[in-house]
């Protein structure tokens, strides 16, 4: 699912360009104080497989920490475990507004992918070393399951990227040959061979990634809950922080209690704005999403649906699907109606699910279109999921504050559930002084295009997706 940014038209350019100008009035729009989280409960599917959990206690004291770490999905939880595995004696505290995955890595369509979402360096060797980097990444989240014999459903079949252009396609097969030849295992498959394993309409082609896979989130994150406390990471959920007030010592207020840390991860992805960190560079986007009742084998036999875990396609509203070992077709995107910017950065989106009601059907319409015969699958599950969206779609990881002790990791768009996890490891090294394996990756300690502030967000949002029928790139 890498793709380089397209050549920008007159229209992208002058809205890019209003961007930048708009960006200019934070210095004023920047003395709005943070506010507390706003965060709706997970009604996915996902998390409906995990019956039995139940959020831990909240904090009700005052505690130090040498590590505090806010935010309970794949970026704080993949933290918690890599950084006290390597130092058993640091106390390490992990603060959740809610219960763990109950942000987008408990909600999202559960492709485990490889790549980046925009590969700024085309050069063999940065194709290479993302690609090395992202499939370590995925072989570590199946040596994590395995090793704790996680309760995890997951499916490790491979993923295709496919093109509903001829053209495209061609390039596509061209670039499969490419990174063949430089050991990458991607396969194109033409359109009789891509309809053998699974059969889609309007498609030319696809490039299959069989290092790439599935993952039930939920399952993954919550099922870490007993490993963490294992490794001594003590646990608040229902805690949601409320300011940070940076220092040698950083204080982390939450209604019930404080922290007192020696350094902080931020891992609140697309809630991280109403901390007061990042407003300028990420925006929370309500991501719509549904799953279908699981499927018996006639009915995936007749939907064509025959191999491989899942599929994304290669328009800018990307559509992107899954088919889970139980047999619920996941799916999300492939339209303007699948996303939303709602003014004010708000986090939760107003009135869901009963408000998205419109909106799912135009989601369900693109299943129909690539899938007929999935017109007669009921819906069981819909729901939706707050992304972290930069303007060139790849994460921000690095750390920061006077006293280098504010570390982070988000952003991570619609491409966070392998990178996400990697965060975890990113971040360990980084406070080990031992970075040298992700510098110059264009995901770590990198520059950011400014986001303006409201109203010019909100409106530039808007006129952006509607002249374009795209979401903001830069
Ligand atoms: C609908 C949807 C579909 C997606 N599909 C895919 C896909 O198929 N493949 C893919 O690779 N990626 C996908 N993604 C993206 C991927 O899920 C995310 O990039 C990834 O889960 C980000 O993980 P995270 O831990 O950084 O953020 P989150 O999982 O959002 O975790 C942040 C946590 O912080 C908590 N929090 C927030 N504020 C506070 C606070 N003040 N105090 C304490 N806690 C706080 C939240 O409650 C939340 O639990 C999808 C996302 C969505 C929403």
């Amino acid at each position: 699912m890498s793709s380089p940014a397209p050549t920008p038209s007159l229209t992208d350019r002058l809205l890019l360009g209003a961007t930048r100008l708009t960006a200019k009035t934070w210095p004023l729009a920047a003395r709005i104080p943070p506010r507390p989280p706003e965060i709706d409960d997970n009604e996915s599917l996902w998390a409906s497989q995990t019956p039995d959990y139940r959020p831990g206690a909240p904090l009700r004291e005052t505690i130090t920490a040498d590590l505090a770490i806010i935010g309970g999905g794949f970026t704080g939880v993949s933290t918690a475990y890599h950084f006290s595995r390597r130092y058993p004696g640091k106390r390490v505290v992990l603060l959740e507004a809610k219960s763990l995955a109950n942000g987008a890595s408990g909600r999202n369509g559960g492709l485990m992918l490889n790549w980046l979402a925009h590969m700024p360096d085309h050069s063999p060797e940065m194709i290479c070393r993302v690609y090395q980097i992202t499939s370590a990444g995925i072989r570590t989240i199946r040596e994590i399951i395995e090793r704790h014999q996680l309760p995890v459903s997951t499916r490790s079949d491979g993923t295709l990227t496919v093109y509903t252009d001829a053209q495209r396609a061609e390039a596509a097969h061209a670039e499969a040959e490419y990174h063949q030849g430089l050991g990458i295992p991607t396969r194109y498959l033409d359109s009789a061979a891509l309809k053998r394993q699974l059969d889609l309409q309007g498609v030319s082609g696809g490039v299959l990634d069989p290092d790439s896979g599935q993952i039930n989130g939920a399952q993954l994150v919550r099922g870490l809950r007993p490993v963490l406390i294992e490794q001594g990471v003590a646990i608040y959920e229902g805690t949601p922080v409320l300011r940070i007030r940076e220092g040698a010592t950083i204080t982390l207020t939450t209604p019930g209690g404080e922290v007192r840390a020696k350094a902080i991860v931020i891992a609140t992805n697309g809630y991280t704005g109403a901390l007061g960190y990042f407003r300028d560079a990420i925006f929370p986007l309500h991501s719509h999403i549904f799953a279908t009742a699981p499927l018996t084998a006639e009915q995936r036999a007749t939907l064509g649906w025959h191999q491989h875990a899942g599929f994304s396609d290669d328009l800018d509203r990307i559509a992107y699907s899954s088919l889970t070992n139980e047999g619920h077709i996941v799916f999300g995107g492939g339209s303007n109606q699948a996303y939303d910017y709602c003014f004010g950065n708000r986090t939760a989106y107003p009135g869901a699910p009963a408000s998205t009601a419109n909106l799912m059907r135009k989601i369900e319409a693109t299943m129909h279109d690539y899938l007929p015969a999935s017109a007669s699958l009921p819906v069981a599950y819909r729901w939706t999921g707050t992304l972290g969206f930069t303007l060139n779609r790849n994460p921000l990881i690095g750390v920061r504050g006077e006293q280098k002790n504010v570390y982070y990791a988000i952003g991570f768009c619609g491409h966070g559930v392998t990178l996400a996890n990697v965060a975890g490891q990113i971040l360990t090294d980084v406070y080990s002084r031992d970075d040298e394996h992700w510098r110059g990756l264009p995901i770590y300690q990198t520059d950011y295009v400014p986001l303006p502030p409201e109203p010019f967000r909100w409106l530039g949002y808007q006129m952006y997706t509607r002249l374009t029928g795209r979401s903001p790139r830069l």
